[in-house]
Protein backbone atom coordinates (compact mmCIF):
# COMPACT_ATOMS: atom_id res chain seq x y z
CA UNK A 1 0.00 0.00 0.00
CA UNK A 2 2.77 2.62 0.93
CA UNK A 3 4.34 2.00 -2.69
CA UNK A 4 1.35 2.81 -4.29
CA UNK A 5 0.56 5.92 -2.24
CA UNK A 6 3.99 7.25 -2.79
CA UNK A 7 3.55 6.82 -7.00
CA UNK A 8 0.34 9.20 -6.19
CA UNK A 9 2.18 10.90 -3.97
CA UNK A 10 4.19 12.09 -7.28
CA UNK A 11 1.53 13.77 -8.33
CA UNK A 12 0.27 15.42 -5.01
CA UNK A 13 2.94 16.38 -3.46
CA UNK A 14 5.57 18.23 -5.10
CA UNK A 15 7.36 19.97 -2.33
CA UNK A 16 5.64 21.24 1.10
CA UNK A 17 3.42 24.34 -0.46
CA UNK A 18 1.78 21.23 -2.07
CA UNK A 19 1.25 19.91 0.71
CA UNK A 20 -0.19 23.24 2.78
CA UNK A 21 -2.20 23.44 0.02
CA UNK A 22 -4.55 20.39 -0.18
CA UNK A 23 -4.38 20.45 3.41
CA UNK A 24 -5.59 24.06 3.70
CA UNK A 25 -8.46 22.84 0.60
CA UNK A 26 -9.39 20.14 3.26
CA UNK A 27 -10.05 22.80 5.89
CA UNK A 28 -12.36 24.30 3.35
CA UNK A 29 -13.84 21.87 2.34
CA UNK A 30 -14.72 20.76 6.29
CA UNK A 31 -16.10 24.37 6.35
CA UNK A 32 -13.48 25.86 8.27
CA UNK A 33 -13.49 29.78 9.11
CA UNK A 34 -10.43 29.83 11.28
CA UNK A 35 -7.00 28.38 9.80
CA UNK A 36 -4.09 28.24 11.24
CA UNK A 37 -0.56 27.02 9.29
CA UNK A 38 2.24 26.39 11.05
CA UNK A 39 5.60 26.06 9.00
CA UNK A 40 8.82 24.70 10.52
CA UNK A 41 12.37 25.09 8.28
CA UNK A 42 10.09 25.76 5.16
CA UNK A 43 7.76 23.08 5.54
CA UNK A 44 10.43 20.08 5.75
CA UNK A 45 10.37 19.73 9.53
CA UNK A 46 6.73 20.39 10.25
CA UNK A 47 3.85 21.44 8.50
CA UNK A 48 0.66 21.83 11.07
CA UNK A 49 -2.75 22.78 10.11
CA UNK A 50 -5.16 23.86 12.31
CA UNK A 51 -9.27 24.28 11.64
CA UNK A 52 -12.39 24.27 13.43
CA UNK A 53 -13.94 22.75 10.61
CA UNK A 54 -16.47 20.12 11.11
CA UNK A 55 -13.94 17.31 11.68
CA UNK A 56 -13.90 13.42 11.23
CA UNK A 57 -15.82 11.11 13.13
CA UNK A 58 -13.67 8.63 15.00
CA UNK A 59 -14.70 5.88 12.66
CA UNK A 60 -13.87 7.61 10.24
CA UNK A 61 -10.54 8.40 10.57
CA UNK A 62 -8.55 5.23 9.27
CA UNK A 63 -11.05 5.87 6.00
CA UNK A 64 -9.79 9.51 5.74
CA UNK A 65 -6.39 8.02 5.18
CA UNK A 66 -6.79 5.33 3.04
CA UNK A 67 -6.48 6.10 -1.18
CA UNK A 68 -9.78 7.19 -2.92
CA UNK A 69 -12.20 6.62 0.20
CA UNK A 70 -13.33 10.11 -0.84
CA UNK A 71 -16.54 11.47 1.01
CA UNK A 72 -17.09 13.13 -1.76
CA UNK A 73 -17.95 11.52 -4.68
CA UNK A 74 -21.45 9.98 -3.97
CA UNK A 75 -22.39 9.06 -7.91
CA UNK A 76 -22.11 10.52 -11.46
CA UNK A 77 -24.06 13.99 -10.75
CA UNK A 78 -21.85 14.90 -8.08
CA UNK A 79 -18.71 14.66 -10.42
CA UNK A 80 -20.49 16.74 -12.96
CA UNK A 81 -21.46 20.04 -10.48
CA UNK A 82 -18.72 19.37 -7.85
CA UNK A 83 -17.99 22.48 -6.42
CA UNK A 84 -16.01 20.93 -3.32
CA UNK A 85 -11.93 21.43 -3.73
CA UNK A 86 -10.80 17.87 -3.32
CA UNK A 87 -12.33 14.98 -4.93
CA UNK A 88 -9.89 12.56 -6.08
CA UNK A 89 -9.10 11.24 -2.13
CA UNK A 90 -5.54 11.24 -2.51
CA UNK A 91 -3.84 14.02 -0.85
CA UNK A 92 -3.42 12.20 2.90
CA UNK A 93 -3.06 8.58 1.70
CA UNK A 94 -0.19 10.47 -0.43
CA UNK A 95 0.92 12.84 2.17
CA UNK A 96 1.04 9.96 4.87
CA UNK A 97 3.55 7.89 2.26
CA UNK A 98 6.10 10.39 2.48
CA UNK A 99 6.01 11.97 5.71
CA UNK A 100 5.00 11.36 9.31
CA UNK A 101 1.49 12.03 9.53
CA UNK A 102 -0.99 12.56 12.43
CA UNK A 103 -4.68 12.79 12.11
CA UNK A 104 -6.24 14.79 15.16
CA UNK A 105 -9.76 15.83 15.09
CA UNK A 106 -13.43 16.08 16.91
CA UNK A 107 -16.49 16.66 15.47
CA UNK A 108 -18.84 18.38 17.94
CA UNK A 109 -21.07 15.81 18.27
CA UNK A 110 -18.57 13.98 19.50
CA UNK A 111 -17.87 14.13 23.16
CA UNK A 112 -13.93 12.69 22.98
CA UNK A 113 -11.43 13.76 20.16
CA UNK A 114 -9.17 10.95 18.56
CA UNK A 115 -5.70 10.90 16.65
CA UNK A 116 -5.08 8.49 13.97
CA UNK A 117 -1.38 7.99 13.11
CA UNK A 118 -0.30 6.01 9.59
CA UNK A 119 2.46 3.65 11.01
CA UNK A 120 4.90 1.11 9.24
CA UNK A 121 5.14 -0.26 5.56
CA UNK A 122 1.77 -1.48 5.51
CA UNK A 123 0.44 1.65 6.63
CA UNK A 124 -1.29 0.32 9.71
CA UNK A 125 -3.38 3.11 11.02
CA UNK A 126 -3.43 3.36 14.84
CA UNK A 127 -6.00 4.82 16.93
CA UNK A 128 -6.00 6.59 20.05
CA UNK A 129 -7.82 8.94 22.12
CA UNK A 130 -6.27 12.38 22.62
CA UNK A 131 -7.25 16.29 23.12
CA UNK A 132 -8.33 18.76 20.72
CA UNK A 133 -11.31 21.48 20.65
CA UNK A 134 -13.75 21.06 17.75
CA UNK A 135 -12.01 20.45 14.49
CA UNK A 136 -9.17 18.99 13.11
CA UNK A 137 -5.34 19.48 13.05
CA UNK A 138 -2.72 17.51 10.45
CA UNK A 139 0.75 17.51 11.55
CA UNK A 140 2.75 16.56 8.99
CA UNK A 141 6.42 15.68 9.98
CA UNK A 142 9.68 15.08 8.36
CA UNK A 143 8.32 15.51 4.75
CA UNK A 144 9.78 12.72 2.22
CA UNK A 145 12.09 10.94 5.37
CA UNK A 146 11.97 7.91 3.26
CA UNK A 147 12.07 9.58 -0.81
CA UNK A 148 15.94 10.89 -0.17
CA UNK A 149 15.75 11.54 -4.20
CA UNK A 150 12.82 13.86 -3.10
CA UNK A 151 14.16 14.93 -0.37
CA UNK A 152 17.16 16.60 -2.07
CA UNK A 153 15.19 18.51 -4.69
CA UNK A 154 13.83 20.84 -1.81
CA UNK A 155 15.50 24.05 -1.99
CA UNK A 156 16.34 26.63 0.80
CA UNK A 157 14.18 26.84 3.40
CA UNK A 158 13.48 30.51 2.49
CA UNK A 159 12.84 29.40 -1.57
CA UNK A 160 10.18 26.47 -0.01
CA UNK A 161 8.34 29.04 2.39
CA UNK A 162 8.32 31.73 0.19
CA UNK A 163 6.14 28.76 -1.92
CA UNK A 164 4.02 28.76 1.13
CA UNK A 165 3.14 32.13 1.45
CA UNK A 166 2.49 31.94 -2.43
CA UNK A 167 -0.16 29.62 -1.90
CA UNK A 168 -1.56 31.02 1.20
CA UNK A 169 -1.88 34.61 -0.73
CA UNK A 170 -3.94 32.54 -3.64
CA UNK A 171 -6.45 31.03 -1.30
CA UNK A 172 -6.50 33.82 1.56
CA UNK A 173 -7.83 35.65 -1.92
CA UNK A 174 -10.18 33.35 -2.54
CA UNK A 175 -11.88 32.83 1.10
CA UNK A 176 -12.68 36.36 2.66
CA UNK A 177 -14.68 34.73 5.16
CA UNK A 178 -12.34 33.08 6.37
CA UNK A 179 -9.29 34.00 8.69
CA UNK A 180 -5.54 32.64 7.89
CA UNK A 181 -2.66 32.84 10.43
CA UNK A 182 0.37 31.84 8.91
CA UNK A 183 3.43 31.36 11.29
CA UNK A 184 7.35 30.17 10.34
CA UNK A 185 9.68 28.50 13.07
CA UNK A 186 7.21 30.22 15.95
CA UNK A 187 7.00 33.59 14.47
CA UNK A 188 3.56 34.86 12.72
CA UNK A 189 3.93 35.92 9.60
CA UNK A 190 0.82 36.64 8.03
CA UNK A 191 -2.72 37.24 9.88
CA UNK A 192 -5.49 37.75 7.19
CA UNK A 193 -8.52 38.65 9.58
CA UNK A 194 -11.53 37.38 8.57
CA UNK A 195 -13.64 39.90 6.35
CA UNK A 196 -17.29 41.04 8.16
CA UNK A 197 -18.83 42.36 5.22
CA UNK A 198 -17.47 43.22 1.27
CA UNK A 199 -16.15 46.75 2.15
CA UNK A 200 -13.37 44.59 3.90
CA UNK A 201 -12.69 42.43 0.98
CA UNK A 202 -10.37 45.47 -0.35
CA UNK A 203 -8.47 45.56 3.14
CA UNK A 204 -7.57 41.91 2.43
CA UNK A 205 -6.81 43.17 -1.33
CA UNK A 206 -4.53 45.18 -0.08
CA UNK A 207 -2.95 42.81 2.49
CA UNK A 208 -2.04 40.44 0.29
CA UNK A 209 -1.46 42.27 -2.83
CA UNK A 210 -0.36 45.25 -1.29
CA UNK A 211 -1.37 48.68 -1.04
CA UNK A 212 0.33 50.17 -4.46
CA UNK A 213 -1.46 47.62 -6.19
CA UNK A 214 -4.83 48.52 -4.31
CA UNK A 215 -4.03 52.39 -4.85
CA UNK A 216 -3.76 51.94 -8.36
CA UNK A 217 -6.65 49.48 -9.49
CA UNK A 218 -9.86 49.96 -10.10
CA UNK A 219 -12.97 48.02 -9.32
CA UNK A 220 -15.21 45.80 -11.31
CA UNK A 221 -18.19 44.18 -10.90
CA UNK A 222 -20.34 43.36 -14.11
CA UNK A 223 -22.80 40.88 -15.17
CA UNK A 224 -24.36 39.43 -18.18
CA UNK A 225 -26.12 36.20 -18.38
CA UNK A 226 -25.08 33.23 -15.94
CA UNK A 227 -21.79 35.04 -15.93
CA UNK A 228 -20.60 37.58 -13.59
CA UNK A 229 -16.98 39.02 -13.49
CA UNK A 230 -15.72 41.01 -10.16
CA UNK A 231 -12.61 42.28 -8.92
CA UNK A 232 -10.01 44.65 -9.28
CA UNK A 233 -7.58 45.58 -12.32
CA UNK A 234 -4.74 47.42 -11.58
CA UNK A 235 -3.83 49.84 -14.14
CA UNK A 236 -0.93 49.64 -16.52
CA UNK A 237 1.95 51.44 -14.48
CA UNK A 238 3.34 48.19 -12.77
CA UNK A 239 6.68 47.84 -12.83
CA UNK A 240 8.54 43.80 -13.18
CA UNK A 241 8.12 43.08 -9.61
CA UNK A 242 4.88 43.32 -9.75
CA UNK A 243 4.24 40.95 -12.96
CA UNK A 244 3.56 38.24 -10.59
CA UNK A 245 0.03 40.07 -9.44
CA UNK A 246 -2.17 38.26 -11.54
CA UNK A 247 -4.86 36.18 -9.92
CA UNK A 248 -8.03 34.74 -11.52
CA UNK A 249 -10.16 32.57 -10.06
CA UNK A 250 -13.10 30.66 -11.41
CA UNK A 251 -16.28 29.76 -9.06
CA UNK A 252 -13.51 30.33 -5.90
CA UNK A 253 -10.93 28.02 -7.86
CA UNK A 254 -7.36 29.73 -8.65
CA UNK A 255 -6.46 29.04 -12.41
CA UNK A 256 -3.91 29.60 -14.79
CA UNK A 257 -5.73 29.20 -17.25
CA UNK A 258 -4.53 30.11 -20.95
CA UNK A 259 -7.96 31.10 -22.25
CA UNK A 260 -8.46 33.52 -19.17
CA UNK A 261 -5.02 34.55 -19.13
CA UNK A 262 -5.04 35.50 -23.39
CA UNK A 263 -8.49 37.19 -22.72
CA UNK A 264 -7.12 39.56 -20.24
CA UNK A 265 -3.59 40.03 -21.79
CA UNK A 266 -5.59 40.75 -24.90
CA UNK A 267 -7.93 43.94 -22.47
CA UNK A 268 -4.41 45.31 -21.27
CA UNK A 269 -2.81 45.28 -24.83
CA UNK A 270 -3.09 48.66 -26.33
CA UNK A 271 -2.64 50.37 -22.53
CA UNK A 272 0.50 48.67 -22.27
CA UNK A 273 4.19 50.68 -22.32
CA UNK A 274 6.63 48.14 -23.10
CA UNK A 275 8.29 48.11 -19.50
CA UNK A 276 4.45 47.48 -18.11
CA UNK A 277 2.44 44.49 -17.15
CA UNK A 278 -1.08 43.84 -16.16
CA UNK A 279 -1.92 42.99 -12.53
CA UNK A 280 -5.10 41.64 -11.13
CA UNK A 281 -7.39 39.88 -9.06
CA UNK A 282 -10.45 38.74 -11.33
CA UNK A 283 -13.29 36.49 -9.76
CA UNK A 284 -15.14 34.93 -12.96
CA UNK A 285 -18.56 32.64 -11.61
CA UNK A 286 -20.65 30.48 -13.83
CA UNK A 287 -22.97 27.69 -13.49
CA UNK A 288 -20.56 25.37 -12.50
CA UNK A 289 -22.16 23.17 -15.54
CA UNK A 290 -20.79 25.18 -17.92
CA UNK A 291 -16.76 24.15 -16.96
CA UNK A 292 -14.90 21.07 -16.39
CA UNK A 293 -12.37 21.18 -13.57
CA UNK A 294 -11.10 18.17 -13.70
CA UNK A 295 -8.47 18.61 -17.16
CA UNK A 296 -5.48 18.69 -15.09
CA UNK A 297 -5.09 16.66 -12.49
CA UNK A 298 -3.45 19.97 -10.21
CA UNK A 299 -6.87 21.16 -11.09
CA UNK A 300 -4.95 24.69 -12.64
CA UNK A 301 -6.33 24.28 -16.10
CA UNK A 302 -10.35 24.41 -16.60
CA UNK A 303 -12.39 23.54 -19.90
CA UNK A 304 -15.25 26.24 -20.55
CA UNK A 305 -17.61 24.48 -23.21
CA UNK A 306 -18.58 28.14 -24.34
CA UNK A 307 -14.83 29.24 -24.76
CA UNK A 308 -15.70 31.97 -27.14
CA UNK A 309 -18.21 33.35 -25.27
CA UNK A 310 -16.08 33.93 -22.01
CA UNK A 311 -13.19 34.69 -23.77
CA UNK A 312 -15.03 37.65 -25.15
CA UNK A 313 -16.71 38.57 -22.01
CA UNK A 314 -13.58 39.11 -19.96
CA UNK A 315 -11.84 41.40 -22.53
CA UNK A 316 -14.37 43.61 -23.13
CA UNK A 317 -14.88 43.68 -19.39
CA UNK A 318 -11.67 44.01 -18.69
CA UNK A 319 -11.19 46.63 -21.83
CA UNK A 320 -13.85 48.89 -20.88
CA UNK A 321 -12.31 49.14 -17.27
CA UNK A 322 -8.69 50.03 -18.97
CA UNK A 323 -10.46 52.45 -21.19
CA UNK A 324 -12.70 54.60 -18.86
CA UNK A 325 -9.26 55.49 -16.41
CA UNK A 326 -6.86 56.13 -19.35
CA UNK A 327 -9.26 58.62 -20.70
P1 LIG B 1 -10.27 14.40 -0.72
O1 LIG B 1 -10.08 15.78 -0.16
O2 LIG B 1 -9.93 14.33 -2.17
O3 LIG B 1 -11.60 13.80 -0.36
P2 LIG B 1 -8.16 13.75 1.05
O4 LIG B 1 -7.18 12.63 1.08
O5 LIG B 1 -7.62 15.13 0.91
O6 LIG B 1 -9.18 13.44 -0.08
O7 LIG B 1 -9.06 13.67 2.35
C1 LIG B 1 -9.75 12.45 2.62
C2 LIG B 1 -10.98 12.70 3.44
O8 LIG B 1 -10.62 13.05 4.78
C3 LIG B 1 -11.86 13.84 2.96
O9 LIG B 1 -12.76 13.41 1.99
C4 LIG B 1 -12.56 14.27 4.24
O10 LIG B 1 -13.70 13.49 4.47
C5 LIG B 1 -11.56 13.97 5.33
N1 LIG B 1 -10.79 15.17 5.75
C6 LIG B 1 -9.53 15.49 5.42
N2 LIG B 1 -9.13 16.63 6.01
C7 LIG B 1 -10.17 17.06 6.75
C8 LIG B 1 -10.40 18.21 7.61
N3 LIG B 1 -9.45 19.14 7.81
N4 LIG B 1 -11.61 18.30 8.21
C9 LIG B 1 -12.57 17.36 8.01
N5 LIG B 1 -12.42 16.28 7.22
C10 LIG B 1 -11.24 16.13 6.59
MG1 LIG C 1 -8.37 16.83 -0.21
Amino acid sequence: ARLANQIAAGEVVERPASVVKELVENSLDAGATKIRIDIEKGGSKRIRIVDNGKGIVKDELTLALSRHATSKIKDLDDLEAIASLGFRGEALASISSVARLTLTSKPEAQEQAWQAKAEGRDMAVEVLPAAHPNGTTVDVVDLFFNTPARRKFLRTEKTEFTHIEEVIKRIALAYFDVSFILTHNGKQIKHYRQCANEESYAKRIGQVCGQSFLANAIEVKTHHNDLTLWGWIGLPQFSRSQNDLCYSYVNGRMMRDKLINHAIKQAYSEYLASDQYPAFVLYLTLDHREVDVNVHPAKHEVRFHQGRYIHDFIFSVCNKALASVSE
